[in-house]
Order: structure tokens, then C-alpha cells, then sequence
């Protein structure tokens, strides 16, 4: 009796806690090439543009972003060499994800692993790319904006460091955040991605989870 007492008790216990812990999102791995020389062209473009000797991040933030391509596989093998295509024989642009069409998740390099996607921010800055957005067409799907709600929840979760979010247009108004760093003059260019709308369903999705928005 007294055993059967305890048993429910310690069931009751953990389904508090389960209904507490937010489930992980499905996240396929797909990682792009990372050797030597990427970790090397890495720690160049920290020292360069951030004054910083890393190549690991402490997130600080989530900038999301789409991919202004048509398919996650361009978007893959675009990140997927060591060095830019424009012959600059810098580190490649990445981000630690890409979120297709449906919905699904790819973790395309280690979520603490410093990726080239956003000026100013990429020392702690985790990158979420969604595939669309050609020709600045504001076309990010409902499946798209769920996968990133549940990703940035459970990349809030692993990290409580995070606390803003914003998306790449927002990469001006997010300096009051203070993280902005930017080393060399004259690098930066202007965004549009991901779109207001998408990053107001983010936030009407999570302002209340502790993260701030722009
Ligand atoms: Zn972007």
C-alpha cells in the first residue's frame, strides 16, 4: 500500500516536470565541411573584425534570416566550402541552421561554433536561415514560422545567455543591444530578410519567454 502510495507519487512528480521542459524540435544534422583551414580562416576573421581570438561562441543572441534561394540544399552548398566563392580567401558565410520549406530543422555546423551570417554580431550570434525570400518576396510558410519558434525555445533553454532575437533587417536597431562590434570601416551592407511579418509572429509567439525583440 505504502509502496503503491510512493509509485503515484513519483509519477505525479514527473509528469510536473515533463509538462514543465519544452520538447526538443526534430533537428537533422547536415554538417557543413569543417577542417583546419575553416577553423583557422575562423579565428582570422574574429581577430579582424571583433578583436576577438575565438572561434566558439557564447550565445548572446538569435538572428534569423531567410536564404533568398529556392531550395536548403543551395543554401547548404553554398555554406558547405571553407572560403567565400568571391575569391576574398576569407572564411565562407554559414549559419548554425537552415529551416526548409516544411519545417524541418538542419543543423548545418556545432550551435556554438562562430558562423558568418550577420555583421556586426557573428561572435554571439546563432544564425537560422529559412529557405525563401527570392527576389525579397516575403514568402516564409506557417511550417517555417513553427520550426523557428520551437527552435529558438530550445535554443533559449540550452542557452541562457540568449536574450534577444531579431532578424537580419532589425541589424541596425539591435545596437541598443550593445553587442554590436565591427572592427573594420565601412564593412556593412542592408538587409531585408526576413521580413517584418515573420518576425512579428516570432514575437508574438515568445516576447513573453524573457527574450527581447526589436
Ligand atoms: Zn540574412
Amino acid at each position: 500500500m505504502v509502496l503503491k502510495f510512493l509509485l503515484a507519487t513519483v509519477i505525479a512528480q514527473v509528469l510536473m516536470f515533463a509538462s514543465n521542459v519544452t520538447a526538443a524540435p526534430h533537428i537533422v544534422d547536415k554538417p557543413v565541411l569543417w577542417n583546419d583551414y575553416r577553423e583557422q580562416l575562423t579565428l582570422e576573421y574574429a581577430e579582424t573584425h571583433y578583436g576577438k581570438s575565438i572561434t566558439t561562441i557564447e550565445p548572446r543572441a538569435v538572428v534569423v534570416h531567410w536564404t533568398a534561394g529556392p531550395t536548403w540544399e543551395s543554401a547548404y552548398y553554398t555554406f558547405y566550402d571553407e572560403t567565400r566563392a568571391d575569391g576574398s580567401g576569407t572564411v565562407n558565410v554559414s549559419s548554425q541552421f537552415i529551416v526548409d520549406r516544411d519545417g524541418t530543422i538542419y543543423r548545418t555546423m556545432p550551435e556554438n561554433k562562430l558562423a558568418r551570417h550577420v555583421i556586426g554580431y557573428n561572435w554571439c550570434a546563432i544564425g537560422i536561415e529559412n529557405v525563401g525570400g527570392e527576389g525579397n518576396v516575403k514568402d516564409l510558410t506557417d511550417e517555417q514560422l513553427q520550426a523557428n519558434i520551437e527552435l529558438i525555445r530550445y535554443l533559449h533553454e540550452k542557452y541562457p545567455t540568449i536574450e534577444y532575437v531579431f532578424g537580419h533587417y532589425q541589424q541596425v536597431a539591435a545596437r541598443e543591444s550593445g553587442l554590436y562590434i565591427e572592427h573594420v570601416d565601412g564593412y556593412y551592407s542592408i538587409k531585408a530578410d526576413p521580413g517584418e511579418i515573420f518576425m512579428r509572429g516570432l514575437r508574438e509567439a515568445l516576447e513573453g519567454e524573457g527574450l527581447k525583440f526589436f
